[in-house]
């Protein structure tokens, strides 16, 4: 039932774990803080115990429900121009996501009872590609994204953490196989070793979560990147599978996708303000963004 509302909701798919410690993600998540690769992410060293553990974040939890929701564009940036992460091409995600987890939680406490529950959506410690995996949702591939067989890894995921009991999905198997097309081809070799990026190499966190000047051994390496990097999803085979999205909130302002370098160049406040209306761009404001560009020129 829940699944087959969260497909009439719009998402991709739904995959369930019974809630728990995530053991397995322990060294992994160890290894990633002790090196530092979090660089000046620090809310990531927050929580290390409720990140590996839900039942610590919400009183209660018995299931973690993973969903799905495709961002894949029909259109795309002028070819000519500075590069946004597709992720951001239409209205800022945890808006669009946050509502169809509301209903969906709606819905579950329509027909099962009195249930209790928290959405998340990128907006608290929960591992949610790990999640994911668990509940047979993709795999984990070597650029640490999660990949499906069917339609690539061009999708948000969230999660609805509830104190019900439910039934659990299986994990599926790893297809990433002898392919390294994805550590091969990242611009500022941020993906260190299968399954592991650096995150303070990567080009979205140079654009979008660094408050300070971008490095200067990077000049020339983003590969006129300004607002995140889809390098390594958009050389994953598995991407070929990607679909366009039916979803109107995240269709992208013309003006986005017709800008030139110099228009981004010469962007001003108020059409800054009427090409992101509410855009996770927004995010970097138009300081961050000028800084990118000035760095890319
Ligand atoms: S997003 Fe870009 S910079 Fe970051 S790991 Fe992938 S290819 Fe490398
Ligand atoms: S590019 Fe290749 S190695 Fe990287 S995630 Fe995709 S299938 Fe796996």
């Amino acid at each position: 039932m829940i699944k087959a509302e969260s497909k009439r909701l719009g998402f991709l798919s739904c995959g369930i774990s019974k809630a728990g410690f995530l053991e397995e993600e322990v060294p992994r998540l160890e290894n990633w803080l002790n090196k530092n690769m979090q660089g000046q992410m620090f809310y990531m060293e927050n929580h290390f115990d409720k990140r590996l553990n839900p039942t610590l974040l919400v009183e209660g939890a018995k299931s973690v429900i993973s969903l799905l929701l495709n961002y894949y564009p029909s259109e795309f940036q002028n070819q000519e121009s500075y590069k946004i992460s597709k992720y951001a091409y239409g209205q800022d995600y945890h808006f669009v996501i946050k509502e169809k987890l509301k209903e969906l939680l709606h819905f579950i406490q329509t027909e099962i009872g009195e249930v209790s529950g928290r959405a998340f959506v990128d907006s608290a410690p929960v591992l949610d590609k790990a999640w994911a995996a668990k509940s047979g949702l993709g795999w984990m591939g070597k650029n640490t994204n999660l990949i499906t067989q069917k339609v690539g890894s061009f999708y948000f995921i969230s999660e609805l953490i509830v104190d019900v009991e439910l039934e659990y999905d299986a994990p599926t198997t790893d297809h990433c196989g002898s392919c390294t097309a994805c550590i091969d081809e990242c611009p500022t070799e941020a993906i260190v070793a299968p399954y592991v990026v650096d995150g303070s190499k990567c080009i979205s966190y140079f654009t979008i979560e660094l408050k300070e000047n971008i490095p200067t051994e990077m000049k020339g390496k983003l590969d006129d990147w300004m607002f995140g990097c889809d390098v390594c999803q958009d050389v994953c085979p598995w991407n070929r599978f990607s679909k366009p999205h039916n979803e109107p909130l995240f269709q992208a302002n013309p003006e986005l996708l017709s800008f030139t370098k110099k228009d981004w160049e010469e962007i001003t406040e108020d059409v800054f303000k009427k090409v992101f209306k509410d855009s996770a761009v927004k995010r970097t404001k138009l300081e961050g963004l000028r800084r990118n560009v000035e760095f890319l020129k």
